[in-house]
């Protein structure tokens, strides 16, 4: 559920609280949050260690430690960051690991559904693990219309399949993808491959600015996300297709549908992002409206 901006947002709100901490004393209370290696031996391993950093890449939250090793932490579904002072947090069934910090303050990962994992890697192996697995940053600079057309090239699959894809683009999950594909005015079911140099640049700026609302907004709230102080996003309440089946699409008022791509549930507006944009062009094109629409391209 947590997707780029949820992270970020948690690790903005951690980094500060993290870095230059010790480890003093870790406990690891799930074998799936470690798995496959011994919970018990992950925890000692990271116990001593010293942050230097607290990055993302994805939806990974990266602390990187002095000694150059790294913890990986994605939290998939439910799970959630807590920072508080020692002894101050609730008991709280759904707690799963606890870090003890050496200024006197505990870092807790809870997680309802046990989907997430904490992964310890060494110096040299943290680049390798990444780069297999995720595609450019969507907020980086090196992140271009062109780019995003090159990793979309050859790929049959759906738009929403191919950016659900994390190797296409680091990232985006469902909510993320639905709002981009919106401003973009693309149909979710658009081959991804087909298409044209415009499309590409509205997708690329629809990507990011569905983002950098998400990031604005501290990331949305819908379950189980929140913010390392216990409080939530806002982002929920603006969505402008996820989640809003019959209710009129902010931008032509038509009502937003809801499909299943990839598995995966979808909503979109059928007149803003039509199947076939050749036939809604030259449908449109009948209308009396022609004449701007045509002086406006
Ligand atoms: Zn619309």
């Amino acid at each position: 559920m947590p997707e780029l901006p949820e992270v970020e947002t948690v690790r903005r709100r951690l980094a500060p609280v993290l870095e230059g901490r010790r480890f003093e004393q870790v406990e690891i209370a799930d074998v799936r949050l470690t798995r496959p290696f011994d919970p018990v031996e992950v925890a000692r391993e990271l116990e001593g260690e010293r942050v230097a950093l607290v990055d993302r890449r994805g939806k990974y939250l990266i602390v990187r430690f002095e000694s150059g090793r790294a913890l990986l932490v994605h939290l998939r579904m439910t799970g959630s960051l807590r920072h508080a002072a020692r002894g101050s947090l609730p008991a709280d069934p759904h707690q799963r690991a606890v870090v003890n910090l050496d200024d006197g303050s505990d870092v807790a990962y809870r997680d309802v559904r046990r989907f997430g994992t904490w992964h310890v890697l060494e110096p040299h192996e943290v680049d390798d693990y990444l780069g297999r697995r995720l595609g450019g940053e969507p907020l980086e600079r090196t992140f271009t219309a062109k780019r995003l057309g090159e990793r979309l090239a050859d790929r049959r699959a759906p738009l929403k399949a191919a950016l659900l894809d994390q190797r296409t683009v680091a990232g985006l999950g469902n909510i993320y993808v639905d709002e981009a594909l919106w401003r973009a005015r693309l149909n979710p079911l658009r081959p991804a491959a087909t298409l044209d140099r415009n499309e590409l640049r509205r997708l690329h700026r629809g990507i990011r600015a569905a983002l950098e609302h998400g990031l604005a907004r501290q990331g949305s709230t819908l379950r189980d996300y929140r913010l390392p102080d216990g409080s939530g996003g806002s982002m929920q309440d603006e969505f402008r297709v996820y989640g809003r089946r019959d209710e009129p699409c902010d931008r032509c008022g038509t009502l937003i549908a809801r499909t299943q791509v990839a598995g995966r549930t979808t909503w979109f507006c059928p007149t803003c992002q039509p199947e076939d944009p050749a036939q809604a062009a030259r449908s449109s094109s009948r209308r009396p409206s022609r004449s701007r629409r045509q002086s406006s391209v």
